[in-house]
């Protein structure tokens, strides 16, 4: 790569406010997620850091070159926060320690990440057969299963946190403390970090500039009335500035809680519609929730544990019901 493209691409730090930076850093592996944002808050002599970046062959390089530019090392943080165990979030933990000597603190529903981390072959085979269970057919799966094989784990290893990152704790800072918010739905160890006096909201990936949604599908009744009760917990902040884990910075905190609502409502609604009058497999109806153009296996990967999760949230509204297994059906109610 070269030219403007290339420059766009590099990591950066911007300084959100005196001792708050935001570090920019470039994804290469994921196709259609080119960065995340880690956040360095100054704390005495070093900083608090919350988040990582992801685990790939360069990776812990870029961090440290977006340090740079805020005139930081590795060694200036005190303590990493994760606002929840993906591997962009999280991946870089260990070298992060390990070159720091700080503590990990991170929510304790983590297994997600570090269960499948310990054992990717058998986390592997178990979403395999999610899938398969789920209608997906062989030629499809053997791409997503290629695909997944690729892509890797994206972390450089299990690391466990020395506290649990849970409501009553806070991250005291230079800026003042920050308190902490359990939002799961995007994952179950996803939380916020709020502080009030400033108004300021660090989202993680619960709430983003622009909308996506992506359930961990798998360790949690329902991932996506889960989500929506946690866009309430952060309605209730009235946070005034949105420092999201993947691009700018926003301030209208409350249309883009709005904005999520519609987006869940409308692609329940895609799903409720499918199935109407029809038994289909959860794979059958993906194509309906992302649309054809965007069936590459990573999005059918994305798509699948979307689908399982609004099916799982209007089997618990009484709307839709599984009606026969291996492959699994399910109709309306
Ligand atoms: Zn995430
Ligand atoms: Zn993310």
């Amino acid at each position: 790569m070269s030219g403007p493209q290339r420059k766009r691409n590099l990591p950066r730090a911007d300084q959100i406010l005196p001792g708050l930076w935001r570090l920019r850093l470039p994804i290469v592996a994921w196709p259609g997620v080119p960065h995340v944002n880690a956040f360095a808050i100054a704390s005495g002599s070093g900083v608090v850091l919350v988040d990582t970046g992801l685990a790939e062959p360069g990776g812990l390089g870029r961090l440290e070159q977006a340090l740079d530019q805020a005139g930081l090392r590795l060694e200036h943080v005190r303590l990493l926060v994760c606002t929840h165990a993906h591997s962009d979030h999280y991946g870089l933990a260990a070298p992060i320690m390990e070159a720091s000597g700080c503590e990990l603190w991170m929510h304790p529903r983590h297994e997600h990440m570090t269960r499948a981390a310990k054992d990717p072959e058998r986390a592997f085979e178990r979403r395999i057969e999610v899938a398969r269970q789920s209608g997906v057919p062989e030629q499809a799966l053997r791409e997503y299963q290629s695909a997944r094989k690729e892509r890797g784990m994206g972390i450089v290893k299990i690391v466990m946190p020395q506290r649990d990152l849970v409501p009553g704790v806070t991250v005291d800072t230079d800026l003042g403390a920050w308190d902490v918010y359990e939002t799961p739905g995007h994952a179950p160890s996803h939380v916020v970090l709020h502080q009030r006096e400033r108004g300021l909201l660090i989202s993680g990936d619960h709430l983003l500039g622009r909308v996506s949604l992506y359930y961990d599908y798998g360790w949690t009744p329902d991932p996506a009335g889960e989500f929506l009760d946690s866009l309430e917990v952060v309605e209730r902040l009235d946070a005034g500035l949105c420092l999201a884990g993947h691009g700018r910075p926003f301030r209208d905190v409350r249309g883009h809680i709005q904005a999520n609502r519609r987006a869940v409502a409308e692609r329940v609604e895609r799903v409720r519609g499918a199935i109407d009058g029809r038994r289909l497999t959860p794979f059958e109806i993906v194509p309906a929730l992302i649309g054809e153009e965007e069936l590459t296996p990573m999005m059918v990967n994305w798509g699948l544990s979307e689908t399982l999760s609004y099916l799982r949230h209007l089997e618990r509204l009484g709307e839709v019901e599984k009606v026969s297994e291996d492959p699994a059906r399910w109709v309306s109610a």
